[in-house]
């Protein structure tokens, strides 16, 4: 499961009940998408819930694919946005705090860790291969990637 399929509405209880619809608890599920980030729903949400939604829709579903909010853009972008959280030295449960604060979204600290040192394996994974055939810039850029990750 990627990490995206754990990431979670918070209070989407309430926020079901303000919209009078379930809303189902991931994030990045389509229900969930269509019901928060399009359409018209919004004005019936108060103003610190829309808040956070407009600016997650706008910071994630702003492509211009013709399958948006269905291309896996968004899931790139909130990708990039946790390692770039992780990447200024936050720990996991800092990041699921300051994902709190932004979007209105939690995660368990324990998925980020793990998504987290997978990231890592990765990174050195490629800077192996990366040595193997003697791309120097391929493995510098890897190599430099892990250890912002990893601290
Ligand atoms: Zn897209």
């Amino acid at each position: 499961m990627a990490i995206t399929d754990k990431i979670y509405v918070k209070n989407h209880r309430q926020i079901g009940a303000q919209l009078d619809a379930d809303i189902p608890k991931g994030a990045f599920k389509g229900a969930t998408m269509d019901l928060l980030y399009r359409g018209k729903n919004l004005q019936k949400l108060d103003d610190t819930t829309r808040d956070r939604i407009l600016d997650f829709a706008e910071d994630f579903l702003d492509c211009s694919c013709d399958n948006n909010p269905y291309c896996g853009c968004p899931e790139r972008k909130f990708i990039r946005y946790l390692l770039e959280l992780r990447a200024q030295g936050l720990n996991a449960e800092e990041i699921v705090d300051v994902m709190t604060s932004d979007y209105m979204l939690y995660a368990y600290p324990g998925d980020i860790l793990s998504f987290l040192d997978d990231a890592v394996r990765t990174l050195e994974a490629t800077g192996d291969l990366a040595s193997v055939e003697h791309n120097d810039e391929i493995e510098q850029k890897a190599r430099q990637a892990a250890k912002e990750l990893a601290r």
